[in-house]
């Protein structure tokens, strides 16, 4: 994808999320990496949505520094990057504070798969992070926080291509996927499963777990080589 694309379609996945009711003034921020050249293209910071265009999205090379446009990029830059440099199968990061996924992320717990709607787009928790030390946010603050999220896929041994997004503790929801499209629907999709979720727990006696057999069935038959959820592969 040319650079000119690639700005419009991370200037469109940042209005998407204002349109989806998951960012309100500057909050959240979308972008997306073209691993071949070696660029991401990332939202500016402090600008309102309704004053962007395309080409103010800000482009900067692995290490952060910007190539590319006037404006400084998104301060989470360095969260995206961490998301970009472990997790090799990404190619864009969304971020929002949106109210149930904050809500979550703020009681510090994961999103317990409770049902099917869940099993069909993440499989199994969606994780919550440990707590950052004080050192870790007196120093690089943004680098620390995505490595806390990729620590804990690993320490955890989940799979950020079956589970596509995480709550950074005290914070709120990081999502990703292959293309900017891909992370913004996954930040939607988890917003809605941690409304659900809270509820399940509102109704619930006892909430329950979506059994293991039923959540294999409702994520492998929409993802993978054994899916059959679509008209064509
Ligand atoms: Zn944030």
């Amino acid at each position: 994808m040319d650079l000119k694309e690639m700005k419009k379609k991370v200037f469109e996945a940042n209005l998407e999320l204002v349109k989806r009711n998951l960012v309100i003034y500057t909050w959240g921020n979308v972008s997306v990496i073209d691993r071949e050249n070696k660029l991401v293209v990332i939202k500016p910071r402090g600008i309102a949505y309704e004053l962007l265009t395309p080409e103010d999205m800000s482009v900067t090379d692995l290490e952060g520094n910007l190539v590319e446009g006037k404006l400084l990029p998104s301060v989470d830059l360095d969260i995206h990057l961490a998301l970009y440099q472990r997790f090799s199968g990404i190619g864009a990061v969304a971020h929002t504070h949106s109210t149930y996924a904050a809500a979550w992320a703020q009681a510090r717990r994961d999103i317990p798969a409770y049902g099917t709607t869940h099993g069909d787009h993440f499989y199994g928790n969606i994780p919550c992070t440990r707590d950052l030390q004080s050192c870790d946010v007196e120093g690089n603050y943004e680098k620390n926080t995505g490595n806390m999220i990729v620590d804990t896929f690993t320490e955890r041994g989940i799979d950020p291509m079956q589970v596509f997004g995480v709550l950074a503790a005290g914070h709120g929801p990081f999502t990703w996927g292959t293309d900017a499209q891909a992370a913004v629907e996954n930040s939607v999709i988890l917003e809605e499963l941690a409304k659900m979720a809270y509820l399940t727990e509102m109704i619930a006696v006892q909430p329950k777990s979506l059994e293991q057999f039923v959540l294999d069935k409702h994520f492998h038959r929409k993802h993978g080589a054994d899916s059959y959820f679509y008209q064509s592969k």
